[in-house]
């Protein structure tokens, strides 16, 4: 770089001497709300405590501590068999686990069913079963797991309110119309499961997963067998949702793709967490890039 170059650099980055003084209050209080924000610790929805889960003699997760920052997109990392579908499984209730602790907005969830962890606010996305690839788009979405948060579609189809179920299949419809269209597959409304592509397939299962009001949503491998195109369009309603408040804990095995989108990154190895922290900081890390090459040959 020239001395002129860089005199001309200089001059641009250069604030006005006058700015604070032009400075509105209203703007010198968001400035204030801003600076506050960066020291004030988020919540913790999700903590994993100590967590372990043995299938006969072996040991899948062998004592996985960790937890995940509200509004956060949180990626759990590591090679294959490092044990992340396990923990993912024991944290959704699908597992029990042998031994260890889960909390979700500060309540123990270690061991409650699926449905009662859903219902909670923790929710996973769930493959489109088969059954449910023989209706169209719209079924599909009309017949998302709702739970007791929000409005309880089951309650109102008891007889003596019909009037209310009517009115409330309107606003399930309207709602499953407005979720369709966030995602932009309103124009597969009338189109069978059945008939989607892989990636096409994942949104809708986002899709039915939004419609159970959750707080944080849990993705295990949301992109294996996406093409690329879908894969960034998934990855923009990540985000979006993301920016409306949403948390994110998303299990994947590609860790670039994690690298690329994760703000917090989570490594597993051989059931432990072998260490987390920010893109930059996991990806230089000796023990993760030995981990990886380790995992991929076993
Ligand atoms: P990841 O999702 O990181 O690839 P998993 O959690 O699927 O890893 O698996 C961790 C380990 O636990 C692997 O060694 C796997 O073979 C074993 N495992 C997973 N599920 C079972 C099961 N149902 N029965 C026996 N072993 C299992
Ligand atoms: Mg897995």
């Amino acid at each position: 770089m020239s001395d002129s170059e860089v005199d001309e650099a200089a001059v641009q980055t250069n604030v006005p001497e006058d700015a604070d003084v032009e400075m509105t209050e209203a703007e010198a209080q968001d400035s204030a709300a801003e600076e506050a924000a960066k020291h004030t610790p988020r919540g913790i929805p999700l903590r994993v405590e100590d967590l372990r889960k043995e299938f006969g003699g072996i040991t899948a997760v062998d004592g996985a501590s960790f937890q995940v920052e509200e509004g956060t997109l949180t990626g759990l990392i590591g090679p294959n068999g490092a044990g992340k579908s396990t923990t993912f499984n024991c944290i959704t209730g699908v597992l029990k686990p042998t031994s260890g602790a889960v909390y979700f907005e500060g309540e123990e969830i270690t061991g409650l069913e699926p449905h009662t962890v859903a219902n909670r606010g923790l929710v996973r996305t769930f493959q489109i079963a088969r059954e449910l690839e023989e209706m169209t788009v719209l079924e599909n979405m009309m017949l998302a797991p709702r739970g007791q948060r929000g409005e309880s579609l089951w309650r109102s189809v008891l007889p003596f309110v019909r009037d209310s179920v009517v009115d409330q299949e309107g606003e399930v419809l309207e709602r499953c119309w407005e979720t369709l269209d966030f995602f932009e597959i309103d124009h597969l409304a009338h189109e069978y499961a059945g008939t989607l592509s892989g990636g096409q397939r994942k949104l809708l299962e986002l899709a039915r997963a939004l419609l159970t009001d959750p707080e944080m949503l849990l993705l295990d491998e949301p992109f294996a067998g996406v093409n690329p195109s879908l894969e960034a369009r998934l990855l923009e309603h990540i985000h979006e949702l993301r920016e409306q408040g949403y948390t994110f804990l998303i299990v994947e095995h590609d860790m670039d793709l994690i690298m690329q989108n994760c703000e917090h990154v989570i490594v597993m190895h051989q059931g432990q967490v072998l260490m987390e922290g920010r893109p930059e900081e996991v990806r230089n890390d000796e023990r993760v890039i030995e981990a990886y090459l380790g995992g991929e040959v076993e």
